[in-house]
């Protein structure tokens, strides 16, 4: 397999398309929209474009897309003029956009029944990496085939993990998303009511690359407590809760509002209402299931 179709070649897709092309490959592209610039980069490279999904599906067996939003990708997979319509019958396609997983799944089911392959291999990390080849790329699908596509994605990744079944891979860019969002609020406030309170950024850094702060809970207390069944306390939930107010009340007379904090002081407090306030600080993953009804 040494004909790839790429549709969407913008910021990322043109990096990683020229990629594929320096580990020689044939690659032809579809992009309506292709700036002048990322058209020259890829022609320089030896790559072909064409006018319509049609024609780029007619000799290439993989077809990759790499575009903004889930409606993009159900409009170039299952529109009019789409992947879904085309006469190549051994087409394997592989969408890397950052999307909905119900929106991969449903994509999945439908071409499937049309006899053809498709994974969602969403992609982690930077334009940098995306240039370098040193993506992370989650891949969901039929892990029967995974082998014809492995080699083409290690074109544009170093770190290429199989997720599990179809939506696996947009499911766990998704929820990495979320943490990385998530943390990166936490982390500025920190890092803001670190210079505010007049204490050294590099020591407050190295300080707590060696704590939960720094290590995650997911490395450091999870599996030494809660991941072994032992709820018992360690850090109790109600001093966790007394902590958090000592750093908001802090932040307070320093001028910086913790708006995250403050949003998960509601959550201490409703847990250490009920029976977690003498339960070791790592229940609260408990607490978070028993809430959402999950086992
Ligand atoms: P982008 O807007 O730079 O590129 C998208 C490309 O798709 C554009 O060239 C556009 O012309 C083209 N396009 C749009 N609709 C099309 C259609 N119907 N047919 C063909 N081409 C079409 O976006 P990007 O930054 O390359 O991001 C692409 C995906 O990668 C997104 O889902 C994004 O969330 C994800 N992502 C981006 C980054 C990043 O740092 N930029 C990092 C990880 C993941």
């Amino acid at each position: 397999m040494k004909d790839i179709g790429f549709i969407g070649v913008g910021t990322m897709g043109c990096p990683m398309a020229s990629n594929i092309l320096r580990n020689n490959y044939n690659l032809s592209f579809y992009d309506p929209y292709v700036s002048e610039e990322n058209k020259k980069k890829l022609f320089d490279l030896g790559a072909i474009e064409k006018s319509s999904i049609a024609d780029l599906c007619i000799k290439n067996e993989i077809i990759i897309s790499m575009l903004p939003n889930g409606n993009d990708v159900e409009e170039i997979s299952l529109g009019k003029d789409s992947i879904i319509n085309q006469s190549n019958k051994d087409l394997i396609f592989i969408d890397m956009s950052t999307i909905l997983p119900s929106d991969s799944i449903n994509i999945n089911k439908k071409l499937n029944e049309k006899n053809i392959e498709m994974y969602d291999a969403p992609v982690g990390r930077l334009v940098s990496n995306a240039i370098d080849g040193t993506l992370l790329i989650m891949v969901g699908g039929n892990k029967n085939n995974y082998s014809k596509i492995e080699k083409i994605l290690n074109c544009m990744g170093s770190d290429v993990i199989y997720c599990g079944k179809a939506g696996s891979g947009s499911t766990m860019k998704i929820i990495n998303n979320y943490m990385s969002i998530v943390s990166n609020i936490v982390t500025a406030e920190t890092l803001s009511l670190v210079d505010k309170s007049g204490i050294n950024r590099e020591l407050a850094i190295k300080l707590m690359s060696s704590t939960a702060a720094g290590k995650g809970h997911m490395n450091l207390t999870y599996p030494a407590k809660v991941f072994k069944n032992d709820v018992g306390p360690g850090f109790k939930n109600s001093l966790a809760l007394k902590d958090l107010k000592l750093a908001i009340n802090h932040a307070e007379k320093e001028g910086i509002d913790l708006v995250s904090g403050k949003g998960v002081l509601k959550t201490y407090e409703a847990a250490v209402e009920g029976k977690y306030k003498d339960l070791d600080w790592t229940a609260m993953f408990n607490y978070i299931k028993e809430i959402n009804n999950l086992d």
